[in-house]
C-alpha cells in the first residue's frame, strides 16, 4: 500500500489525482490540502478519510476541526511543512499553484519522499536549489506535466546519456492563427477557449501567450539536467504527441496519447511501472494529420523572454514568473488588455538587476517585490 499526500486536492490536477487513485487499488490517501475551497475539501475528507489536512486560513482549519474532531488539521505555509514532517506517507503530489508549497517540498525531499510534481513554480523559481537537494538526498522528482512525463516515458530514466535534444510540443494555444493586431482586442473569454486541454484559468492564459511553454523549457532544463540549447519547442496543434526525445544516433522517440492529465498523473504515481488506465482506447488518429511547426518567437515574444530568463538564471525566472502571474490575473479581471500582459512582464524584467545563486529567501523576497510593483503600476 502506498500512502499519498495531495497538496491542492481541490484544484484541477488534485481532483484528477483522486480519480486516478480511485482506479489504483494499492494507494490510499494520507493527506489532503486546499486553499479556500473547504466545501469540496469536506466532501473529500468524508470520502477518502485522510489522517491530516491543511487549509489556508486558521478560521477554516477551526471549522474543519469542529466537524472532524479526530483529524489533524493544520493551516498556512507552516501547516504544509507540518504535514510533510509526518513520516507516514510515501508520495507527495504537489498540485498547488504559486510558491506556497516550495519550502514544504524541500522538506519532503530531505525526508526522501517521492515527489510527483505538477506545480511549476517549484522548478521555475527554485530549480537549482530543489534539484541540488534532490540529488543530495537521492529523492525522485517525477513530473506530472504531460510534456515532462512524455520525455520521462521516452528515456524511462533520469540518466539521459544517449539523448541529444528534448523536443517539447506546444498546442500553440487559441491564437495560433491570429495576427498581433487581432490579439490586441482579445478578451479573457477568447483566451480561455483552449483548443485541446481543459485546465485551470491561469495556465490556459499562459498557453495563449506561450509563456507556459517557456516555463516548461526551464523545468525540463532542471529535471533532465539539459542545456537550454538542447531543449527545443515545436508547435503541434493536435496535442497528440506530448513531446519527443532525439537520440545521438538520429533516432526519435515520441510519447502519444489522448490529451488527458489522468495518464501522466498515473504514470507519476506508478513510475516506473504502469497500470491499467482510466482513459484508454479511441486514440488512434485515423485520417488525421499530425502537424509540426516552428514557433513564431516574434508573435509570441514572451516565449523567447521566458527562455532567456531561464538561461540568465539567478532570480530572473522568479521575476518573470511573478510578473507574468500578476499580469495574467489583471487580464482575467479585465483590468488590462491581452498584449499588456507582455508589456508588464518586459517592464519588470528590464528593471531588474539579477542576483546569481540566490537563497530561497531571496527568491521569495523577489517574488514579493515584483507582485507589489505590479499592484501600483500604471500603463
Ligand atoms: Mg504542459
Amino acid at each position: 500500500m502506498k500512502n499519498v499526500v495531495i497538496f491542492g486536492s481541490t484544484g484541477s490536477i488534485g481532483k484528477q489525482t483522486l480519480e486516478v487513485t480511485d482506479n489504483l487499488n494499492d494507494f490510499s490517501i494520507f493527506g489532503l490540502t486546499c486553499g479556500k475551497n473547504i466545501k469540496l475539501l469536506i466532501k473529500q475528507i468524508k470520502e477518502y478519510n485522510p489522517k491530516v489536512v491543511c487549509v489556508e486560513s486558521q478560521e477554516d482549519a477551526k471549522e474543519i476541526k469542529n466537524i472532524f474532531p479526530d483529524l489533524n488539521v493544520y493551516f498556512g505555509e507552516d501547516g504544509l511543512i507540518q504535514i510533510v514532517e509526518e513520516n507516514l506517507y510515501d508520495i507527495l503530489v504537489v498540485a498547488t499553484s504559486g510558491i506556497i508549497s516550495v519550502k514544504a517540498v524541500l522538506k519532503a525531499i530531505e525526508n526522501k519522499k517521492t515527489i510527483a510534481l505538477a506545480n511549476k513554480e517549484t522548478l521555475v523559481m527554485a530549480g537549482d536549489i530543489v534539484m541540488e537537494k534532490a540529488r543530495k538526498y537521492n529523492t525522485p522528482i517525477i513530473p506530472i506535466d504531460s510534456e515532462h512525463s512524455a520525455i520521462l516515458q521516452c528515456i524511462n530514466t533520469f540518466d539521459n546519456n544517449f539523448a541529444k535534444n528534448l523536443w517539447i510540443t506546444a498546442s500553440g494555444g487559441p491564437f495560433l492563427k491570429n495576427s498581433r493586431d487581432e490579439m490586441k482586442e482579445f478578451t479573457s473569454l477568447d483566451a480561455l477557449k483552449h483548443p485541446r486541454w481543459n485546465m485551470g484559468k491561469k495556465i490556459t492564459i499562459d498557453c495563449s501567450t506561450l509563456v507556459n511553454k517557456g516555463l516548461e523549457v526551464i523545468e525540463a532544463h532542471h529535471l533532465y539536467n539539459f542545456n537550454y540549447d538542447n531543449i527545443k519547442v515545436v508547435i503541434h496543434p493536435q496535442s497528440l504527441v506530448h513531446s519527443f526525445v532525439e537520440f545521438i544516433d538520429g533516432s526519435f522517440l515520441a510519447q502519444m496519447g489522448v490529451p488527458s492529465m489522468h495518464i501522466p498523473i498515473q504514470y507519476a504515481l506508478t513510475y516506473p511501472k504502469r497500470h491499467e488506465g482510466i482513459k484508454t482506447g479511441s486514440f488512434i488518429p485515423y485520417n488525421k494529420s499530425l502537424e509540426f511547426f516552428e514557433p513564431d518567437f516574434e508573435k509570441f515574444p514572451l516565449l523567447k523572454l521566458t527562455i532567456e530568463c531561464g538561461k540568465s538564471g539567478g532570480i530572473m525566472p522568479a521575476v518573470l514568473n511573478a510578473a507574468n502571474e500578476t499580469a495574467v490575473y489583471k487580464f482575467l479581471n479585465n483590468e488590462i488588455k491581452f498584449l499588456d500582459i507582455e508589456k508588464l512582464v518586459f517592464n519588470q524584467i528590464e528593471k531588474t538587476n539579477n542576483i546569481l545563486n540566490p537563497s530561497i529567501e531571496e527568491i521569495f523576497e523577489t517574488d514579493r517585490i515584483i507582485r507589489k510593483n505590479l499592484e501600483t503600476i500604471k500603463l
